[in-house]
């Protein structure tokens, strides 16, 4: 259907012998509320933690934001976040660790302390000039074991952009550009597939690659068909500026794909919140995603799929709340 409307008009059309048919026909799906898989908490401090996050709070809940999961559960900040995350509705936590930290002692502390997951990133493998077979040690695969027992995803940051990307106001060849050539000769492909072989060694592990793993549509489609606990995020990739629609030929396409995969795609936006959040930069780093989604006017099930009902599927979330509001809301 393209042009779906909100369950409640249909029903009104029988309810009370039709008392209300055709009250409010217009009414579209609307997100019930978001959950923004991919932020970054660069904050610390717990109490610093909850002042971003209801800061930020404060000013989404206009837009039916109910909380985030910040994915820089390192060590070091274990205790703090499960403090916050204790303190507010609006935040939950991934455990990070980096390639050359396989540790059993903080995946088992940060899972015991709340956290929804685990973050990986190759961008310091990269940089470092590490082959990705490096994910194949003994240690990490401790590490996935634990995951699988918990049942609970890593979300990976896999591959990197090349060329530029001036729509997201992003410049060339992220992350590569601080690699010594001399100490890599791998490519994104290598990357993937080393990425690819955890996916298929854990098929009961779920994985999340982070902003469509740089990859188009077909290429994701024939590996959500290969791998049912493949996912990917909106981060990124899924993004329109202010201002803009997207083409009705673009619509269409990047629609088949969303309702064929809705139950693969979480929402995120890769936000850093840290300071002050109130930044015209860092609320349509926000919204720009959030208009990619409603521009592709999906049915109810799909859009309550991908805005949040994934993500407290796969990250099993039970502290995230939406406080709602009053009056009509927008
Ligand atoms: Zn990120």
């Amino acid at each position: 259907m393209e042009y779906p409307h909100s369950p409640d008009v249909e029903e009104r059309e029988l309810l009370e012998d039709g008392f209300s048919a055709g009250w409010g026909a217009h009414h579209q799906p609307s997100e019930r509320y978001w959950i923004d898989c991919h932020t970054h908490m660069l904050e610390t401090e717990a109490g610093s933690v909850v002042d971003v996050i209801e800061d930020w709070t404060d000013y989404l809940n206009a837009w039916r934001f109910a909380g985030a999961v910040g994915v820089d559960g390192r060590p070091a900040v274990i205790d703090e976040f499960e403090i916050a995350d204790r303190e507010t509705d609006h935040f939950q936590w991934m455990s990070r660790l980096d390639y050359d930290n396989p540790s059993m002692d903080a995946i088992g502390s940060s899972l015991e302390a709340g956290a929804c997951g685990l973050k990986l990133h190759n961008k310091p493998l990269i940089e470092a000039g590490e082959p990705p077979s490096k994910w194949q040690d003994p240690e990490w695969h401790d590490v996935f074991d634990r995951l699988e027992t918990a049942d609970l995803p890593v979300f990976w940051h896999v591959t990197q952009r090349l060329t530029d990307a001036p729509y997201i106001g992003q410049g060339r060849n992220k992350n590569w550009n601080q690699v010594s050539n001399s100490d890599t000769n791998y490519t994104n492909e290598d990357l993937l597939q080393s990425f690819i072989e955890i996916v298929e060694e854990y098929p009961d592990t779920d994985f999340i690659g982070a902003h469509q793993l740089h990859l188009g549509f077909d290429r994701l489609a024939k590996l959500f068909e290969l791998y049912p606990n493949l996912y990917i995020d909106t981060s990124a990739g899924f993004f329109i500026r202010w201002g803009d629609r997207i083409y009705p030929q673009d619509r269409d396409r990047v629609r088949e794909f969303v309702m064929n995969w809705s139950d693969r795609i979480l929402f995120g936006t890769d936000c850093a919140l840290h300071g002050d959040v109130q930044t015209a930069n860092l609320r349509q780093q926000f919204l720009g995603h959030v208009r990619f989604i409603r521009q592709l006017n999906l049915p109810d099930n799909e859009l309550q799929q991908i805005s949040h009902l994934n993500a407290e599927r796969l990250l099993n979330l039970e502290h995230v709340r939406d406080t709602g509001g009053d009056g009509v809301r927008p």
